[in-house]
């Protein structure tokens, strides 16, 4: 579907000197046709994406290249309806959450229109790589034969689950995790004493948006709930199957991103008590304890499980079945030994 949501135009801090870098190349058309923004996930590529897109579509950007926020293509921006700019992301309701080829072939198809403003259209795709092999195949024509004035973004934290031909047609734009006090001074700043600010970053890795998403949902406490009927399960002091029922509330991909951290944690931990990098590091004391009896090459199979059930999560899965038969394994292997 295309993006009708208003633009951000406020700059993130720590994307300062990406930016930069990009202004070097617009102000020396230097820019091609396409930009392939990577990085970890939570760090504000999309952002990123959206910010260029309008720096080039407003009328006066400011010296430093970004939007002016007052003209009248700023006002079409922040009203998310600027006609020379598409944003595709796959479909809210789609069962796959693919990006597929009709609607990649639409955006191709209106990038023979002229820029109906007059500078320029800009289309990004985000996430590039849940694009499917048919739609991808579609954008590489395009990429081949690049209409004049017309900007392509694809954004992705997987890059490498696109076409090695689409990945070469683009510039490439690697943004990082910022250092960890301009990632903790931000965010402080958007949370306003609302939350732990080091904690959730810490959960996130270091990524801002992402430890702030965290804030915003009450994710952190579902989180811990969710963690905990897992500890019950383990002990058996809870039956699996209520505890599935309880998971029902929740987003099925999230509820095994976490279980696949925390069993992934369990067998770090398993190997080596004292191990530096965990998946969660706020949860070391609970999951050093949890499943005494998890036998590695077990758990590593169970591991595979998870990723299994998580590459076919989508709206229509049977979350009670799922959830039961994952808990009910668990509850068997926690006490194997
Ligand atoms: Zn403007």
């Amino acid at each position: 579907m295309i993006l009708a949501e208003p633009l951000s135009l406020a700059p993130l801090p720590w994307l300062d000197a990406p930016w930069q870098s990009v202004q070097a190349a617009v102000r020396t058309d230097r820019l091609g046709h396409a930009l392939l923004i990577t990085g970890p996930a939570g760090i504000g590529k999309r952002r990123f994406a959206d910010l260029l897109a309008a720096a080039l579509l407003c009328a006066q950007p400011t010296s430093d290249g970004l939007p002016c926020g007052t003209c009248e293509d700023c006002r079409l921006l922040a009203a998310g309806s600027h006609p020379d700019l598409a944003r595709l992301v796959p479909d809210e309701d789609s069962k796959t959450r693919e990006i597929k080829a009709d609607q990649v072939r639409a955006l191709c198809g209106s990038q023979a229109m002229t820029s109906s403003r007059g500078r320029r259209a800009v289309y990004c795709i985000a996430p590039a790589e849940a694009m499917n092999t048919v739609a991808a195949n579609s954008l590489l024509k395009t990429l081949e034969e690049p209409a004049a004035a017309t900007l392509w973004l694809l954004v992705s934290e997987a890059p490498g689950g696109l076409p090695a031909t689409v990945r070469s047609r683009c510039q490439r734009l690697t943004l990082a995790v910022p250092p960890a006090e301009a990632a903790l001074r931000w965010l402080n700043e958007q949370l306003a004493g609302k939350g732990d600010g080091a904690r959730l970053l810490d959960i996130a890795h270091g990524a801002p948006l992402r430890a702030l998403e965290l804030a915003a949902e009450g994710q952190l406490e579902a989180r811990t709930r969710c963690l905990q009927g897992l500890e019950a399960v383990s002990t058996g002091s809870t039956d699996p199957l209520a505890v599935a029922q309880a998971w029902q509330s929740l987003e099925p991909g999230l509820v095994l991103d976490w279980l696949a951290g925390w069993v992934s944690d369990r067998l770090r931990l398993g190997v080596d008590p004292g191990v530096k990098h965990l998946t969660n590091p706020d949860q070391r004391r609970a999951l050093a304890s949890i499943a005494p009896g998890l036998e590695p090459r077990q758990g590593h199979h169970y591991l595979r499980q998870i990723y299994a059930a998580r590459a076919q999560a989508t709206s229509t899965v049977n979350k009670q079945l799922l959830f039961e038969s994952l808990l009910l394994r668990w509850a068997q292997l926690s006490r194997s030994a």
